[in-house]
Order: structure tokens, then sequence, then C-alpha cells
């Protein structure tokens, strides 16, 4: 039989399996990946063969080879990995741009980590009911909106409380697997609960600290979404800000950075920091205003910590009161 691995606490996996029903399964044989030590070898998102039936331990006894998986230190010392999720189609990352505030460089460092694994990602705007009336507010909404839109990446601005907004965001979703990612506040759990009636993942009224994902290992939760077109779900990472952190090679840092990537390719020198060297096509569009400048100072935050240089010395103005252009 086959299925999908839909939770996994422990040693316990539960699995979809083809023809509808839930398994709870153990696992046989070796899974491990070559190279890196992970505490589940079997992640949320896996498409498996099973044995057994309903009365004996079921067993999950092969993995179907991944598209792709996003993995994460499993604790903040760690050398060990946890698999948050395998197989899935795009990122969605929730944010409010107040209450409680989301910086662009966390957005940029989401968006770069997904480029990196090559995932596509969109972005929820949430809680937008709250600016509705504030003009000054709005305008900061239509600027972010405006950047990472003609970067490529989607952006849906939405009230998970009003549901202003759930449906542009439901077909954003329609016939995909979509990790849900975004720090504790925002609405997630809210605007999951709204995606998917009668599931009544816990919100809290009150941000608390006890689940930033730094000293426990979270487990990930993957749902359908009912009602859509094709089939949709959703995978949940309670309590996981944002990926974890990846070790970006200096010279890769700019791949992840769409636009920076492509007007790079005009610059004098093909390894190019976009730092400090002349001709530099990156640093003209940054005068010109057509590359952001927290675009180019998240790439540079980015930069800095994989380099022990400080590139920051030639740090600039920022040309307008979001820093944002
Ligand atoms: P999570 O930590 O991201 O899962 O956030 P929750 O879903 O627990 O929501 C945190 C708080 O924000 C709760 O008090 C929610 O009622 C509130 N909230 C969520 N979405 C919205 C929204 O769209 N508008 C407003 N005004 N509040 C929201
Ligand atoms: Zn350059």
């Amino acid at each position: 039989m086959t299925g999908t691995v839909i939770k996994n606490t422990g040693s316990n996996y539960l699995v979809r399996t083809d023809n509808g029903t839930n398994m709870s399964c153990k696992i046989k044989g070796n899974f491990r990946l070559k190279g890196i030590r992970t505490t589940n070898p079997v992640a949320v998102g896996d498409r498996v063969t099973i044995t057994g039936d309903k009365d004996e331990t079921n067993y999950i006894t092969a993995i179907e080879p991944r598209r792709n998986y996003i993995i994460r230190k499993a604790t903040n010392l760690s050398k060990q990995g946890h698999i948050l999720a395998a197989n899935i189609d795009q990122v969605c990352l929730v944010v409010t741009l107040f209450h409680p505030v989301t910086s662009t460089t966390f957005i940029d460092r989401f968006l770069a980590t997904a480029e990196a694994y090559r995932v596509p990602a969109i972005l929820v705007i949430n809680k937008i009911d709250l600016i509705e009336d504030d003009a000054e507010a709005m305008e900061y909404l239509d600027a972010i909106s405006y950047l990472y839109e003609s970067i490529g990446y989607p952006v849906v601005r939405l009230s998970a409380k009003t549901g202003e907004g759930i449906n542009v965001l439901r077909s954003q979703l329609n016939g995909k697997t979509t990790l849900f990612s975004g720090n504790s506040g925002v609405g997630k759990s809210t605007l999951i609960n709204d995606l998917i009636p009668g599931l009544e993942l816990a919100t809290s009224e009150i941000s608390d600290t006890h689940d930033t994902g730094m000293h426990t290992t979270t487990f990930s939760e993957m749902f359908e979404i009912p009602g859509m077109d094709d089939k949709s779900y959703i995978i949940d990472t309670p309590g996981v800000k944002g990926f974890g952190t990846l070790e970006f090679d200096k010279h890769e840092v700019s791949h992840f950075f769409p636009e920076i990537f492509k007007i790079g390719a005009d610059c004098r020198y093909g390894n190019c920091t976009h730092t400090h060297e002349p001709g530099c096509a990156v640093r003209e569009a940054l005068e010109n205003h057509l590359i952001s400048e927290s675009r180019h100072s998240s790439y540079l935050s980015i930069l800095d910590d994989s380099e022990e240089d400080k590139y920051r010395k030639n740090s600039r103005d920022y040309g307008n009161k979001w820093g944002i252009k």
C-alpha cells in the first residue's frame, strides 16, 4: 500500500493511504540520508510504501525519492538536522507589517532561503483590517506589495479576522502542497483555521515565548484544504520561524536575490560581490533606485554572516522613511 506521511511524532508516523484512511506506522529499515544526520529519517510529505493492516503494527518499508525537502537544525546547538517537510510545491510566509512588526530583513532572509531550496515562495500580509484607516500604514503596505511583486513573488494581503483576501489566497494554494511559515503572533493559526474549518488549531491572544522553535523539536503536520477545485494541502510547522540557518556560500548569496542576480550579470567582474568593486552594475542600479535599499541591505547582512570582512562600512542613508524604494 502507498500513502503520504501527514504527521510525525517521535517514532510514530501517521500515513494517509491513497485510499483515504489514516494509519499509524513505524519504520523498518534504514532510511537515513547519506551524509546528514537527521532526527527524523522519514518526513511529513514523504511518499511511502507501508505494510500491515489496521490490527497489527504497520511499517513504512520504502520511501519514494524526494523532489525536495526542507531541513533545519534539530535544536540550536545540534549537529543533527530535522526535516520539516518533503515534496512541497511552495512555501507561504505569513507576516504582519505591524502588530507585530516584521522586518524586511527577516522577509528577505526567508525568501533567499526558499530560493536556495528552489522552492517558490508567496508572501501573505495579514491583519490588514488593523491598518485600513491609517493612510500612512496603507502607503507602506502598497510599497511592500509593489516591491515583492516586482521581484516576482506573489503578495496576498488579507485579514484572517474578516476573511478579506482569503479567496485570493485560496486560488494561490489550489492544487498545491504549501508549507506555511511565520513568526508567532502574525495569525498563521487563525489563517489555517479559516482555510480548514473544524481544525481548531490553538491560537494565542498574547504572544508567548514557548514557541520560538529554538530548543524544542517541532512536529510538522499536513492537512487537506477542503472545498478546493484540485487537491490542495497545507503543511503547518508549529513554532518554526524561518527555515533555520542555511550556510550560504559568499559567492552564491546573490543567486538567491533574483533581481540582484539578474542585474549582476552586467557587473565588470564575474565574481563581483556588489559591495565595493568598480563597474558594479548592482550598485549603479541601487543609485538609480532600480534595486531597493532594503533588499540590498538584506543581501549585505547575509553576506556579512558568510564572510568575516565587514562589507557594511559603506552603509547608506535610506532614501525614505521605510527604507525601501
Ligand atoms: P500565530 O502565532 O501566527 O499562529 O497567531 P494566532 O493565529 O494565534 O494569532 C495571534 C493573534 O492575532 C490572535 O489574537 C488573533 O486573534 C489575532 N489575529 C490573527 N489574524 C488577525 C487578523 O487578520 N486581524 C486581526 N486584527 N487580528 C488577527
Ligand atoms: Zn556588482
